[in-house]
């Protein structure tokens, strides 16, 4: 607990929390977390990550650091159910762009912040598709606890969340190359200069992501439902979800888990490829790592790179890969993956039908659509698809897929495979004239 290392050291497995659970006070139901509500002066009992400290305690609760995230909402969409083809009341969309930075992120920022502060860090780094670094940003720049150092690739970060890292007053290192050679390079530049890591390879980080399960359960009345679908790009949340149903079965606190569906971008389907086409599996921790090794071995001698326009998930070497493993065993996960047309679509239709996301989150509901079409989700079972990103941190793929101009949309989209808007929204273009207005409107409403 006072150091400062995200892996064994010796085989370079990544660290795992664990908890003496028998020696920790421990609710007897999920429900008794509702008394927390009454008490809502707490910052901890505020916290939608914190007011589940008992079932993450690694730090006292004087160590916390929390700016009130986790205030996040589980929405019913029956927009979204007919698309993805469920019963109407069945498809949940879990919103976390409510976070305080716009994105899941800030769940596992608080905790692996917490952990930096207990020990007195006073600087912390991360590489990152955006999303990482908005949040260590934010929560840099509110609690002034930190100094933040943000590495990001040249030309692979969407325009809202480079906003952030700048405005916010992050330290921003660009590197020339894509997410996973800044991966490789910052987590060489901390292990040198002794700067704490907050990638998703800490595992402090998996540790607040759990609550995003717990408060879903808490939406549906301690419910667990049939699915939980969510995108995956370095595996740090889907880890985090099967540690935290693990867990809650092995206390006795729920009595099955939901099933797993992590969904790639084909343009960046590492796990897909493992899991579904080469069948590599957790294997009680005997996983086939010289399958995998090859598979790389491979993956560098082709020189193939992610390519999606879904930049949160354009990750080739997912760094959780073994705990997402873990994940699907506990489970009973599948894997997906979904073209950049799909995502795009999906994204046109969770905005129609609420309140919008980035396009990674959108990869969610267009896994949800293609295991509704394989038969493999039944049209009677409760779906939750976790929206991990804010509509707005990605505005230049929505624009263009609305958009009427054809070479804005080649330019942005087509470049990327994407043919087709299929449910676009058009702005229509008017003179100025009143009489023309009214007219235009009379007619589109
Ligand atoms: C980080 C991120 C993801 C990918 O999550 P992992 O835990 O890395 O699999 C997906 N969507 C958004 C919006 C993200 O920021």
């Amino acid at each position: 607990m006072d150091e400062v290392r995200v892996d064994c050291g010796k085989c370079g497995g990544l660290l795992d929390v664990a908890y003496h659970w028998d020696k920790l006070p421990l609710p007897r139901t999920l429900s008794a977390f509702e008394n927390q509500w009454s008490n809502r002066n707490d910052p901890l009992a505020f916290s939608g990550v914190w007011r589940f400290h008992d079932l993450l305690p690694f730090a006292p609760r004087d160590k916390v650091v929390t700016i009130g995230e986790g205030q996040t909402l589980l929405h019913q969409s029956p927009g979204v159910a007919k698309y993805v083809g469920v019963q109407q009341d069945n498809l949940y969309l879990q919103y976390e762009g409510m976070n305080p930075s716009g994105s899941f992120k800030d769940n596992g920022m608080s905790a692996a912040f917490t952990h930096a502060h207990s020990i007195g860090a006073s600087r912390a780094a991360c590489a990152s598709t955006g999303n990482t670094s908005a949040s260590l940003a934010t929560y840099c720049s509110v609690s002034r606890l930190m100094k933040a150092i943000i590495f990001i690739g040249s030309g692979k970060i969407a325009y809202g969340k480079l906003a952030q890292a700048l405005e916010l007053g992050a330290l921003t290192v660009q590197i020339a190359g894509d997410f996973d050679d800044a991966m490789e390079r910052v987590r060489q530049v901390t292990a040198q200069l002794g700067i704490y890591l907050v990638n998703s390879v800490n595992p402090f980080r998996l540790e607040g992501q759990k609550t995003i399960m717990l408060r879903v359960l808490e939406a549906l009345r301690w419910d667990v439902p049939d699915w939980i679908v969510v995108p995956g790009g370095n595996l740090g949340n889907s880890s985090a979800f099967g540690k935290a149903f693990a867990e809650l079965l092995e206390l006795g606190l729920i009595q099955r888990a939901p099933r797993l569906a992590v969904i790639n971008a084909a343009g960046a389907n590492t796990l897909k490829e493992l899991y579904e086409d080469q069948g590599i599996r957790w294997n009680g921790g005997n996983i086939d790592w010289p399958a995998i090794d090859q598979f790389f071995a491979e993956m560098n001698e082709s020189g193939r790179r992610a390519s999606t326009i879904a930049s949160a998930i354009e990750i080739n070497r997912p760094v959780n890969l073994s705990k997402c493993l873990r994940a699907l065993d506990v489970c009973d996960g599948v894997v997906r993956d979904v073209s950049d047309q799909e995502i795009l679509d999906a994204k046109a239709q969770v905005g129609a039908g609420g309140m919008g996301c980035e396009p990674a989150s959108a990869a969610s509901v267009a896994g949800a659509k293609l295991l509704r079409e394989q038969g493999i989700i039944g049209r009677d079972e409760r779906v939750v698809c976790i929206l991990t990103g804010h509509q707005l941190k990605d505005p230049t793929a929505t624009v263009a897929y609305h958009t009427t101009d054809q070479d804005e949309f080649n330019r942005v989209l087509g470049s990327r495979g994407v043919r087709r808007a299929t449910f676009a929204n058009r702005a229509v273009a008017v003179a100025n004239d009143l009489d023309e207005i009214v007219r235009a409107i009379q007619l589109y409403s």
